[in-house]
């Protein structure tokens, strides 16, 4: 992972929140990996290296860091709810309808709501770009182009 930012305790100091070895333990975790983990994934990866780790703490951590704006929720629509995203750079998220897997694509800035005509009154205040179709590995693999159907 090559991501220049300040390790998980800077991160949680910045933003007033007590370094636990359970929250260093999460953050680290969701800002690693790449693949936009659901909750449960979270408290799966973690249970070992922390036994004392229940899914309640996963879950209202999780919220938390939300709340702070330190991690990013991907809301999705599979039976395993929200997803997460430590990776804070600008970035489109593409899902995959046949695997489910969950894609970065990378954009130069967060202001996507520049493309919309914001009606007088509305206030932005983030914005998440989704996009959905089928990954290389997916359309290698469907059945033949429905396209032509
Ligand atoms: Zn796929
Ligand atoms: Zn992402």
């Amino acid at each position: 992972m090559n991501r220049k930012q300040p390790d998980s305790r800077e991160i949680l100091r910045a933003h007033g929140i007590p370094a636990s070895v359970q929250r260093i333990a999460i953050l680290d975790w969701v800002r690693s990996v790449s693949s936009h983990p659901s909750a449960e994934a979270v408290f799966q990866a973690l249970r070992e290296e922390i036994p004392t780790l229940s899914r309640t703490t996963v879950y209202s951590t999780l919220h938390l860091f939300c709340e702070k704006g330190i991690v990013l929720q991907v809301p999705c629509n599979d039976s395993e709810g929200m997803r997460f995203d430590g990776d804070l750079r600008p970035h489109a998220h593409f899902r995959c309808e046949q695997c489910g897997e969950i894609f970065d694509f990378a954009c130069a800035s967060h202001e996507f709501s520049r493309q919309f005509e914001v009606p007088d009154g509305f206030t932005v205040r983030s914005s998440q770009v989704a996009l959905t179709g089928l990954c290389p590995h997916c359309a290698a693999t469907a059945p033949a182009c429905k396209a032509h159907a």
